[in-house]
């Protein structure tokens, strides 16, 4: 049995970092797509060129790419990893003997510089523009849908009300957010049973067992190679979510120039005025199931079973009898959006009364309601695509999406946040996703270096 001398007391070691990383390495692969050139000058004017240097802004992106890569977001073990991990070291470009920045450079830095730079968007668009280049991103189908993920917040620790926060007022970053927000008219705030006092935007909801407090991830994919082409943040809200897939289309027309041919998505986007959006203002096909609160469950005919006559502005029933929005002239204008934004027609209850289907009508009421949203035309666009064949193919891809969100959860670990309000939400769902971009572009797009050298004439 052979056993190994355990001096370790060689005086000087010739030592390539260099040469002990694999060509294979998931960091080899992904810094292969990252540009800090774009990233320094983005940079340039929010540092000082007189005082003392400041700690390398690459060096802080990079410790925080390996971070999110590796599910070590505690910074003061991302710290202590990159300090012994070879393979971090030559990532963060530091020599055996270069010092590692201290954990608390990260917090200055992210609520300061990177934040008032929009740094990390910026990283992340870089990500997405290098996708763009490497034909990742096709911009024929894009799928949204949103993730919900634990804050930094105790849920023993709330307030019942608005009022009952602000007499409890601290000063913190997140309670400071809050109280912006409440003066805003972003919509970010709306009463609550309970508000976090550690974090208020963030909401009490009941999701995967206890109920706790949560923000939202809203992802915009592109389905061809799953690449993420926006993200954003929100407290979990339905229309804050379908409001930020509007603004996340906006914004990579704006960036990319790309505007999808169809959006797919699930049930909660198949709003009436999602739809209208999608159709009349942007061009796009809505491939989402249609919100339909219509449907009948006493074995009523359907609104399907009437007829709609857009020139007459009616509805004709299966008696044959018209059903209107109003009948002779108004004595009061009608203009503007009516409630809920729908037109109630009605069929005359002299009609009715005398009619054979009445039983099957309108068997408890005088005569037969119809609501029709304003948006309806919108809608049948919507529900036309939902009997074609390319719909039961995007209900496929729309899945794309979720197995991101179980990526993010289960292998980059982001099931609960570290930093407090929507920005610190934002922060983190900005890193991860440039970091599940990145992953894909060394996937699919990473030449070892070898085959990088063009072969000679
Ligand atoms: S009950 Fe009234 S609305 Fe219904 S089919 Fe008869 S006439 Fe038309």
């Amino acid at each position: 049995m052979g056993q190994r001398p355990s001096q370790q007391n060689e005086l000087f070691y010739d030592f390539c970092l260099e040469k002990h990383i694999p060509h294979d390495h998931l960091l080899r692969q992904i810094d292969q797509f990252l540009d800090f050139e774009s990233i320094r000058s983005h940079l340039k004017s929010y540092y000082s060129h007189t005082g003392r240097p400041s700690v390398d802004p690459e060096l802080m992106i990079r410790m925080l790419l390996i971070g999110y890569c590796y599910g070590i977001r505690s910074e003061r073990r991302l710290c202590e990893e990159v300090h012994f991990n070879l393979a971090y070291r030559w990532f963060c470009r530091l020599g055996l003997e270069d010092a590692v920045p201290d954990h608390s450079s990260f917090s200055k830095n992210r609520h300061g510089r990177f934040r008032e730079s929009d740094l990390l968007r910026f990283v992340f668009d870089a990500v997405v523009q290098q996708c763009q280049e490497q034909q990742l991103i096709q911009g024929e189908g894009f799928a949204t849908d949103a993730s919900y993920v634990r804050a930094d917040a105790s849920w023993e620790r709330y307030a019942t009300s608005i009022s009952d926060l602000l007499a409890q007022r601290r000063d913190s970053r997140a309670v400071k957010e809050y109280l912006d927000a409440l003066d805003s008219d972003a919509g970010l705030v709306s009463e609550q049973k309970r508000i976090s006092q550690t974090d208020p935007l963030s909401r009490w909801m009941l999701k995967y067992g206890p109920a706790r407090f949560y923000y939202c991830t809203n992802y915009l994919i592109d389905v061809e190679h799953n690449v993420i082409v926006d993200v954003e943040a929100t407290p979990t809200n339905r229309t804050l979510e379908v409001k930020s897939t509007q603004k996340m289309i906006d914004r990579v027309e704006d960036k990319l120039g790309i505007t999808p041919k169809r959006l797919l998505a699930d049930t909660a986007y198949g709003t009436g005025p999602m739809l209208d959006w999608l159709v009349n203002q942007k061009g796009i096909k809505p491939h989402i199931p249609v919100v339909d609160k219509t449907r009948r469950k006493d074995g009523a005919f359907e609104v399907g079973d009437f007829q709609w006559d857009d020139k007459k502005n009616e509805y004709r029933c299966p008696g044959g009898q018209a059903l209107k929005s109003h009948r002779g002239k108004a004595r009061t204008s009608r203009k503007g959006v009516p409630k809920e934004n729908t037109v109630i027609y009605r069929s005359r209850p002299s009609d009715c009364s005398a009619c054979e289907w009445k039983p099957r009508c309108c068997p408890n009421t005088a005569h037969r309601k119809i609501a029709r949203s304003i948006y309806e035309d919108s809608r049948n666009v919507a529900r036309r695509i939902t009997q074609s064949e390319q719909y039961r193919a995007s209900q496929k891809e729309r899945r794309k999406v979720e197995v991101l969100f179980a990526h993010l959860k289960r292998i980059l670990g982001l099931d609960r946040l570290r930093l407090r309000g929507l920005t610190g939400a934002n922060d983190e769902f900005l890193l991860a996703a440039t970091v599940q971009n990145l992953r894909q572009l060394a996937k699919t797009s990473y030449k070892p270096p070898d085959h990088r050298i063009s072969a000679p004439a």
